[in-house]
């Protein structure tokens, strides 16, 4: 702590939205890391207060609480439903990171290596996920995730391959009856013919995304074939164009600014009245595009517009009529993703959604509104937290003896069902709308 400190160029300008802390404490209940460590500067208040010093000058931005405590941050944004001042804890979170990346901090350093890699470009992007899905399709992944002992924490590099090996397409298991035969699938999805959907119906941008686009397209088709059966006309975004979450998760948040404008010039390219998302990650920083670029005089408008056009996948699907599904008779656990429940208050629509599917049975698994622990590369760079946060989320699973766990965001199908392959639990996690558009009757 120095009194001479210079006060930060990104949070001094937000000093306004911390001072509507009131210090009142009503978030630290809802915090994952309050909870595992006790610890003030780990609760939200003690992070914002942190924030608050940085901003006024009365902490260094480099002194190692300020890097610790807010490194410790799932960025799971529990705090703000139960904040009663409306403090806008996730926005200040990207510009504390952002500032903290400009001194290069270890989650930053760390985070960028997978980012730079795969998002610098379209090419290097499509280079690098090719491989990865060969790689996941070498099944090499899921033996390197069984291979250690059940019970013991997996090292990073084992953690990885689970990960990865999580992501592919359902067919183990209780779900491979859930697998369309491909004589039907093929009757179901002409992509000649239907690519553009009824010749009447809404007209939906769907962004493929970039962890989506390269490792669950199998979910975005799942996405587009159920708009489709309910009668819309869907438009792609250019392949791989990523919204700038993982970006501004990480503190990288110049680059996730110009993602998001060149996002909002591709959505008002496409023509759609609706940009309709299968990532709860995706959904909730298409909706902060209007605090992201608030600055920006050419895009502000634009991003804010923008922000009250993007749906979920779930959401809307659930105000339309119901489709037929084939019964599938299992017990399910349903996880509510973080950036679904907490930045977008949507709770109720896929659980809903999934009770439309006959002789499945639906049980919300208990503190599904806890953090699993993925939280964007959080899993990688703070293995022991994470892991904490992870078996409490299987000791939960197990507890309600469900076969299959359904969350509609790509780091808690990858974190789950990580956590699951390494610790050898019958469990399996998918995301909602694969399940629906599997089931999906079409006669
Ligand atoms: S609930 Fe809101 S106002 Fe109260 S301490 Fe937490 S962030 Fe501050
Ligand atoms: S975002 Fe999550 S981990 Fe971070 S302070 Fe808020 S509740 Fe705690």
């Amino acid at each position: 702590m120095s009194a001479s400190s210079v006060p930060s160029t990104r949070l001094a300008p937000q000093i306004d939205d911390l001072l509507t802390c009131v210090h009142c404490g009503f978030c630290l209940p809802a915090c994952p890391t309050y909870e595992l460590l006790g610890d003030e500067n780990d609760s939200p208040r003690g992070r914002l207060y942190l924030m608050r010093a940085v901003a006024e000058g009365r902490l260094e931005v480099e002194d190692r609480s300020f890097a610790l405590h807010l490194d410790r941050c799932l960025g799971c944004r529990a705090c703000e439903p139960v904040c009663p001042s409306g403090v806008r804890y996730g926005t200040l979170l990207a510009h504390a990171r952002a500032e903290r990346t400009t001194v290069a901090g270890a989650l930053g350093r760390i985070a960028r290596i997978p980012l730079d890699l795969l998002f610098a470009s379209r090419w290097l992007g499509r280079i690098g996920w090719t491989f990865l899905r060969l790689l996941r399709a070498s099944g090499i992944p899921r033996l390197v995730a069984r291979a250690g002992r059940a019970g013991r924490m997996p090292g990073r590099v084992r953690f990885a391959m689970a990960m990865l090996a999580a992501t592919a397409p359902r067919a183990r298991g209780k779900l491979r009856r859930v697998r369309r035969p491909r004589r039907r699938r093929r009757a179901a999805w002409r992509p000649d013919v239907d690519a553009a959907g009824p010749p009447d119906g809404d007209l939906l941008a769907l962004l493929d995304g970039c962890v989506m686009w390269g490792l669950f397209r199998h979910v975005n088709r799942a996405t587009e074939r159920l708009a489709h059966a309910q009668g819309a006309r869907t438009a792609r975004l250019p392949a791989g164009q990523c919204c700038g979450a993982l970006h501004a998760h990480a503190g990288e948040l110049d680059v996730a600014r110009e993602l998001a404008r060149r996002t909002i010039a591709a959505f008002e390219a496409s023509g759609a009245t609706t940009l309709l998302t299968n990532s709860a990650g995706c959904a909730a920083a298409l909706k902060d595009y209007g605090d992201w670029l608030r600055d920006d005089p050419a895009f502000e408008k634009r991003a804010q517009w923008i922000g009250k056009l993007v749906r979920n996948a779930s959401e809307w699907l659930a105000e339309r009529p119901r489709l037929s599904y084939r019964p599938l008779p299992a017990r399910l656990g349903y996880d509510a993703p973080c950036h679904l429940l907490h930045a977008q208050g949507i709770d109720d629509p896929p659980v809903g959604l999934l009770l439309q599917i006959p002789d499945l049975d639906v049980v919300k698994l208990p503190r599904s509104e806890r953090c699993c622990g993925a939280a964007g590369v959080y899993g990688l760079v703070q293995r022991r937290l994470s892991e904490d946060l992870l078996q409490r989320k299987l000791s939960e699973v197990v507890a309600t003896n469900v076969e299959l766990v359904a969350t509609g965001n790509p780091g808690c199908l990858m974190q789950i069902g990580a956590g699951a392959l390494v610790h050898r639990l019958p469990v399996e996690a998918v995301h909602p709308i694969e399940l629906l558009d599997g089931l999906l009757e079409f006669e």
